[in-house]
């Protein structure tokens, strides 16, 4: 079947929530994709920074193929080793004893549980950030800034105020102690690769500190190596690629941190982890699934967290690094600055070409996307090499300039 084939037979019973599929994809390896029609691209965004590990990744094959072998599925009544294993890992990640983890299938339901939780503290108000992405079910689309995203779907849950991302004072203001939590991204990945200022988590965990209320960081884009550590918050330079060798005693400590998009290398896992007190707000009974940390989706999280052990994150900050360099050694004047951290970037233009920018990449074999009409993302799996992405520096002037 040819993609045209197939794109027909798409529309004709899907429900149209994404638009015509640009492409439709057959095969996958390493940073390679190929479509239906055997034409070779290379993967410059990862699912949205989900296929950390690039593309059937042999050792998290064989482990979802040998999980599912021997034990798949036995709901949420039992337990497998495997579950409990991701879980001790995803708790030491945060430094915290007292960590415990809540399994999901998504981004948006690890928030849902995060969501949940606070409202355990006994409080209801929650302030979260203008730029803000954080899924789109009833409750993670109430704190997502997107007016276009939420609008349709008012009223949505819960007693939300947004505050401008990065301005201390303007959280200052906003928290007081009727506040239960205060949610924030490390890099607002949907808001076009936009990272925190200077020490802004830091003061986001002070002024949650004093009117006790949870600090809940949403690394279901940033975390597990993407921008170079396992938990992006806990970095607090912004520089791109350069790293704080301190940053895991240093960061702040978010009480609520979700995880998703790459935990799973492409099967679908999410994590709410809740650290200090917050780990014990829930209670039997007050939340489930039916699906969340099952046997396959745990061995999927292991053996993303085996290869991520490899050095796959100094590897990352290395090429990540590297490729804003690459951008900006091309002086290009459409481009204005790359921002980002590690393996999330966001190339900034003077003109709002991205879209058509990322369709001219994709004919020309290069997979990127505009999350903002004058950004375009680049989120390469974590294992891209140098001379992966360098056909890509080639290209990219000329790509700029036919759509100037
Ligand atoms: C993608 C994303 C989500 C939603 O995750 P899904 O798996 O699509 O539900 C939530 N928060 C952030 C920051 C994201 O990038």
């Amino acid at each position: 079947m040819t993609q045209a084939d197939l794109t027909s037979r798409y529309s004709a019973v899907m429900m149209n929530a994404f638009g015509a599929p640009k492409r439709v994809f057959e095969r996958g390896e390493g940073v390679h994709l190929w479509d239906a029609d055997g034409k070779q691209y290379t993967d410059l965004l990862s699912g949205l920074a989900v296929n950390a590990l690039g593309h059937a990744h042999p050792g998290v094959t064989a482990a979802i193929t040998a999980q599912l072998g021997q034990l798949g599925h036995v709901s949420n009544f039992y337990a497998s080793e495997q579950q409990i294993r991701l879980a001790e890992r995803l708790a030491a990640l945060t430094g915290d004893v007292g960590a415990r983890v809540f399994f999901t299938n998504s981004g948006t339901e690890a928030n849902e549980a995060a969501f949940k939780l606070t409202r355990l503290t006994g409080r209801t108000r929650i302030v979260a950030m203008e730029g803000s992405f954080h899924g789109r079910t009833m409750g993670a689309l109430a704190i997502t800034a997107n007016a276009k995203y939420r609008e349709p779907f008012e009223p949505l849950p819960g007693d939300v105020t947004f505050v401008p991302y990065g301005d201390v004072d303007a959280l200052r203001a906003a928290v007081d102690d009727t506040v239960a939590a205060v949610v924030v991204e490390a890099v607002q990945g949907e808001n076009g690769v936009v990272p925190a200022p200077d020490g802004y988590l830091a003061a986001v965990r002070e002024i949650t500190i004093e009117h006790g209320a949870l600090m809940w960081v949403d690394e279901v884009q940033t975390g597990l190596g993407r921008c170079g550590e396992y938990l992006a918050h806990r970095w607090s330079l912004s520089v791109a690629g350069a790293r704080n060798e301190h940053s895991d005693d240093e960061g702040p400590l978010g009480d609520l941190i979700t995880l998703a998009k790459g935990l799973g290398n492409g099967f679908p896992v999410g994590a709410c982890i809740a650290t200090g007190a917050a780990a014990s707000l829930l209670q039997p009974g007050q939340h489930g699934t039916t699906f969340g940390g099952n046997p396959v989706a745990a061995a999927a999280g292991n053996a993303v967290l085996d290869a991520l052990e490899g050095g796959v994150l100094d590897a990352a900050r290395e090429v990540g690094q590297w490729l804003a360099d690459a951008v900006r050694g091309l002086n290009h004047p459409l481009i204005s600055h790359v921002r980002g951290r590690g393996m999330l970037l966001g190339v900034v233009l003077r003109e709002e070409i991205a879209a058509k920018v990322a369709d001219a990449a994709l004919d020309a074999g290069f997979i990127i996307n505009a999350p903002r009409p004058d950004v375009l993302r680049l989120a390469p799996p974590l294992i891209s090499t140098r001379e992966d992405l360098q056909p890509f520096i080639d290209a990219l002037p000329g790509l700029l300039t036919s759509h100037a």
